[in-house]
């Protein structure tokens, strides 16, 4: 018989992940003998460890903190907007020969269209943090047409660095960057409908990411953090429609899935998974 399809999610720490339970009823919708397992590797174990991974039959991957940079001193193939993105997230083994993708920004960009329905292409987008996760979705997003983005973060250069980057890439995007206390930031976010919240603040069901002057009636608040935040609450209140990350989390694994099994995923079945798995216990 032959042995299962191997997955799994390489990191450091990993143990906090849904992605098991997820794409594991994934495989079983699908009638796949396919395993998908938790492998932490430590920074300084990363570069011997993925060799082995290969010999040990894994036929793809997902890349969490702290190894989505190191990857690819490994990769013999990467998709376009990765590279630019500096991220990976998803590796897929095609008979020895490593193929890397990002799949954040297609998770955001479905996760948007099914939440407020809007597209990427000709939109205009507001990044309220400038971390890795906008990195890899921004650069996703000028990629497919966005018309402009408005970068807000803490510390502006991070900001202004990425704002470049982009620009670069993509120079028909017009991306202007400012620290969330700039007087001009007003103005500029009175004229973008949709605001996706992209820094860590409000894990910690206390803090708010966004002043409430930015939460005005009609507005798309959309955090990347998995659970209704104190800023979501608060946008609610305010009349704004919300969205937090899981459609995001959902439809990142929906891509890695079809990446690696050239077949549609099974979306509901891995959604209903996931939701259990976010389920407090
Ligand atoms: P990251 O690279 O560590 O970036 C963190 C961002 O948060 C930076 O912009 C940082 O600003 C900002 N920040 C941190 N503490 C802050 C504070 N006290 N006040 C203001 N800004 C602060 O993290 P990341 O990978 O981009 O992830 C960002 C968030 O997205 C996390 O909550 C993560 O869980 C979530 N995420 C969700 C998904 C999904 O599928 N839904 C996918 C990826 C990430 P500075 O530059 O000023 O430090």
């Amino acid at each position: 018989m032959a042995a299962p399809l191997k997955y799994g999610l390489l990191g450091w720490p990993v143990k906090h992940s849904v992605s098991p339970q997820m794409h594991g009823a994934g495989f079983r919708a699908l009638g796949l003998d396919a395993t998908y397992e938790l492998v932490p590797i430590e920074p300084e174990n990363f570069d011997l460890r993925i060799p082995q991974l290969v010999t040990e039959g894994f036929r793809g991957w997902n890349i969490t903190i702290p190894h989505k940079g190191a990857m690819f001193a490994h990769l013999d193939q990467v998709d376009p907007v990765a590279r630019q993105a500096e991220s990976v997230n998803t590796v897929c083994n095609r008979d020895g020969r490593l193929h890397g993708y990002s799949t954040d920004g297609y998770g955001l960009e479905r996760a948007l269209s099914e939440a407020f329905g809007i597209d990427i292409a000709g939109g205009t987008f507001i990044f309220w943090g400038t971390g890795g996760a906008t990195r890899a979705t921004a650069t996703h997003f000028v990629h497919h047409g966005a018309a402009r983005l408005v970068l807000v973060n803490r510390t502006v250069e991070k900001a202004v660095t990425l704002a470049g980057a982009l620009r670069e890439f993509a120079p028909k995007c017009e991306v202007s960057t400012y620290a969330p206390t700039d007087g001009l930031l007003p103005d500029a976010v009175a004229e973008a409908p949709t605001i996706i919240q992209a820094t860590s603040v409000g894990m910690d069901g206390e803090t708010l990411a966004i002043p409430t002057g930015f939460l005005t009636p009609g507005r798309n608040v959309m955090d990347m953090i998995y659970r209704k935040t104190p800023l979501l609450q608060a946008a609610e209140a305010a009349g704004c429609r919300v969205a937090d990350g899981r459609a995001m989390l959902l439809y990142q694994g929906v891509k890695s899935f079809e990446i690696w099994t050239d077949q549609a995923a099974p979306v509901e079945v891995m959604r209903q998974a996931l939701e259990e798995a976010l389920q407090p216990r």
